[in-house]
C-alpha cells in the first residue's frame, strides 16, 4: 500500500494538465490544492495504522494480499460495517473524506459491469475487463476520482437536444483499439489531485441517446484531458488561530474537460448499452449515499461539539426567555443519531447481489442521505444563533498578541471565567470557518448536493415504499371499515 510520501509522488510526476488562473505544473506545490492533497493523504496514512488496520484495509479476493479498504468492494454486512468505520474516523479528522466518490466509482462499477454482461442479448464483456482494472488499482494503491455529473446544460432539454453536445460525456467515435470520448463532467471532488478518474453515467439515457451510455476509467492526466480548478475564492488559511479544516485541509473541486479522449477497450466499461445506465448511476447513488451516512454523523457531532463548547464559553448554558440551550443542542445532536442509525438499517437490510458485492438497503441509505442534506443547513442556523456576533466579528489576531493593543482587544473574550482568549478566538474562529466562510459554504452545498439533489433521493425512497403504501391503505380501510 501507499504512503502518503508516494501518493504525492506520484502526483508531482504527472503531465501538467490542471489548470487555475494558469497551468499549475506540480499540485503538491499550490497552496490550496496541497491541502485537499492532505485530505486524501490521510487515508493513505491511517492504512498504515497498526490501531486501524482491521478496518482501514482488507484482503483482496483478486490478489490475496492487503489492500487499502478503499478498493475493496465489500463482500458482506461485515466490509460494510468496516467500510462505515473507515469513512467515519477519516470524516472526524478531515470533514470530508473526499476518497469516497472513486471508490464508491469503483463499488458501482463491480456491480454495473457484471449486471451488463449478463444480458445474453449484449454479449459484453465488461465485467473481465473491470476486474484487471481493479486489479491495477488495488496494487496501484490508487485513490481515483468519480466523475459521474455531467455538465448538463439546459435542465428542461434531454441530452441529445443540448445545444452544446459536450454537456453529456459522449462516444466520438470507435475504432478496433478502443472509443474516443468528449464532454464536461463537473464539479469532480480530488479531479485535481487523483492519478486516475473513473467516469460513470449520471442518468438513464433513450436508445437515440446511446452515444452518452459510456463508462470508463482513464489516466488523469491522458492526451485530451484539462482539469479545472474550481472555487477560486476559497484561499488556504494560515493564521495560527485557523481551525484546521482551511488551514490544513479543503475541499478541491475540478472541472473535467474531455476532448476527442482515447481510451482503449480494455478500460471501456460501457459503450451504448443505453438500457444499463440508468442501473450503473442508481448503483453509485446507492453507495455513494451509504457513504453520506457514515461521514456527516461525524459533522453533526463537530457542530454539536462546538456549540455545546460556545455556550460553556459564552455562558449561554441553560434556560433564557423562551429557549434552553439543551433544546438547541439536542436540534444539532439528534440528526448524527439518526444518520447513523440509517447507515445502520442500510447495512442490516443489505442484499447481495449476483456479482458477489453486497449492495445497502438503498431506502436506507437514500434516508440517511435526505435528512443529512435536509438538516445541515437548519443545524448551520442553530449554530449561528447559539454562538452570536463573535465568529464574524474576530479582531485581527496578530493584535492578541500585540504589547498595545492585546489588551484592549482582548476584552471582548472576558467572557466565562478561566477561558483564555486565545482559546474563544479558535473556537469562534472554527465556528466561522463551519458556518461563514466560503469553504464552509461549499461543505454546506455538498452536504445538500453531492450525491445528488434532494428530489431524487425523496423520488427514491417514495419509490422504494410503493409496495408499502399498498399495505398502508389496507390498514386504513380495515381501520375505517372499508371492504
Ligand atoms: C461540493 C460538491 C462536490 C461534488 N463532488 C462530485 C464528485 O466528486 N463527482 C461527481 O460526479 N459529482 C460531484 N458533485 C456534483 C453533485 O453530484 C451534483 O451537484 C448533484 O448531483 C446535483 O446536480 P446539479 O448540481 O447539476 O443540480 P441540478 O440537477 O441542476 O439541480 C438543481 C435544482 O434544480 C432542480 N432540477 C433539476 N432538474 C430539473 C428540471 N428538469 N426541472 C426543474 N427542476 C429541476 C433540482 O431538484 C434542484 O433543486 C459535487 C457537488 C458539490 C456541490
Amino acid at each position: 500500500m501507499k504512503t502518503p510520501e508516494e501518493y504525492r509522488a506520484a502526483l508531482s510526476k504527472m503531465k501538467p494538465n490542471i489548470v487555475k488562473d494558469k497551468v499549475v505544473r506540480d499540485p503538491c506545490k499550490d497552496k490550496e490544492l496541497d491541502k485537499g492533497i492532505n485530505v486524501v493523504a490521510v487515508s493513505y496514512e491511517y492504512a498504515h495504522d497498526q490501531k486501524m488496520k482491521e478496518f482501514m484495509t482488507a484482503k483482496s479476493p483478486l490478489t490475496g494480499k492487503t489492500i487499502h479498504r478503499y478498493n475493496h468492494i465489500p463482500r458482506s454486512k461485515e466490509d460494510l460495517e468496516k467500510r462505515y468505520e473507515m469513512i467515519n474516523t477519516l470524516a472526524q479528522e478531515t470533514f470530508c473524506a473526499q476518497r469516497c466518490v472513486g471508490s464508491d466509482a469503483l463499488y458501482a462499477l463491480f456491480m454495473g459491469t457484471y449486471l451488463v454482461d449478463q444480458d445474453k442479448v449484449l454479449n459484453t464483456n465488461y465485467h473481465r475487463h473491470f476486474l484487471e482494472y481493479l486489479k491495477y488499482v488495488q496494487e496501484n494503491d490508487i485513490a481515483p476520482a468519480g466523475a459521474i455529473t455531467d455538465a448538463k446544460g439546459d435542465r428542461s432539454v434531454s441530452p441529445a437536444e443540448q445545444p452544446e453536445r459536450d454537456s453529456y460525456v459522449h462516444v466520438v467515435r470507435k475504432t478496433d483499439k478502443g472509443v474516443y470520448v468528449s464532454g464536461v463532467k463537473s464539479p469532480i471532488t480530488t479531479g485535481a489531485y487523483a492519478e486516475e478518474i473513473c467516469v460513470l453515467p449520471g442518468r438513464q439515457f433513450a436508445a437515440h441517446e446511446k452515444d452518452f451510455a459510456i463508462a470508463f476509467a482513464i489516466p488523469a492526466d491522458a492526451e485530451g484531458i484539462t482539469r479545472f480548478v474550481l472555487s477560486p475564492e476559497i484561499k488556504a488559511l494560515e493564521g495560527e488561530f485557523s481551525a484546521c479544516h482551511g488551514k490544513k485541509y479543503l475541499n478541491k473541486e475540478a472541472m473535467i474537460v474531455f476532448e476527442d479522449v482515447f481510451v482503449p477497450w480494455g478500460r471501456v466499461f460501457l459503450c451504448g448499452e443505453y438500457q444499463y445506465a440508468g442501473r450503473y448511476a442508481d448503483f453509485f447513488a446507492t453507495v455513494h449515499r451509504f457513504s453520506y451516512c457514515a461521514c456527516k454523523p461525524a459533522v453533526f457531532n463537530l457542530l454539536s461539539g462546538a456549540a455545546a463548547l460556545i455556550s460553556e464559553y459564552n455562558g449561554t448554558e441553560g434556560k433564557y426567555l423562551f429557549s434552553d440551550s439543551k433544546g438547541k443542542l439536542f436540534d444539532i445532536m439528534k440528526n448524527a443519531d439518526m444518520i447513523q442509525g440509517m447507515g445502520q438499517a442500510a447495512i442490516k437490510f443489505a442484499k447481495e447481489t449476483e456479482s458477489g458485492a453486497v449492495l445497502p438497503d438503498p431506502k436506507y441509505a437514500n434516508l440517511g442521505k435526505f435528512i443529512s442534506g435536509e438538516q445541515f443547513p437548519k443545524a448551520i442556523s442553530i449554530l449561528q444563533d447559539m454562538a452570536g456576533n463573535l465568529p464574524v466579528s474576530l479582531p485581527h489576531e496578530n493584535l492578541l498578541k500585540d504589547k498595545e493593543y492585546g489588551p484592549k482587544v482582548k476584552k471582548v473574550f472576558a467572557r466565562k471565567e478561566g477561558i483564555p482568549p486565545e482559546d474563544h478566538y479558535r473556537l469562534n474562529e472554527l465556528i466561522r470557518t463551519i458556518a461563514a466562510s466560503d469553504e464552509g459554504g461549499l461543505l454546506q452545498f455538498g452536504t445538500r448536493h453531492g450525491g445528488g439533489t434532494i428530489e431524487v433521493e425523496k423520488a427514491t425512497i417514495y419509490t422504494q415504499n410503493l409496495k408499502k403504501l399498498q399495505e398502508c391503505k389496507k390498514m386504513a380501510k380495515r381501520q375505517a371499515g372499508i371492504e
